[in-house]
């Protein structure tokens, strides 16, 4: 594995970059905002009276599920990020 800033090659299993101290993690943040979406469509469809509230509660799962998973991906950061 090579690290996303500086390129320096890195052993595996190892999180934080030697060399210039970038770390690969989740995001945290972008989990939680995810979840609360999800959430949040999953009361609307269970509270969508129609099939176009329905709709749009099943979109707003989409993109809370796209953005849970966009957190759950492992990413490069400086180490004072
Ligand atoms: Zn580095």
């Amino acid at each position: 594995m090579q690290c996303g800033h500086c390129g320096t090659e890195i052993r595996d299993g190892f999180a934080v970059c030697p060399s210039c101290g970038a770390h690969r993690r989740q995001d945290g943040r972008l989990i939680g905002i995810g979840l609360f979406v999800l959430l949040v469509g999953l009361v609307a469809s269970l509270q969508a009276a129609g099939l176009a509230q329905y709709s749009i509660a099943i979109f707003i799962i989409g993109v809370g599920a796209l953005t849970t998973r966009r957190g759950l991906r492992k990413r490069w950061y400086r180490h004072n990020a």
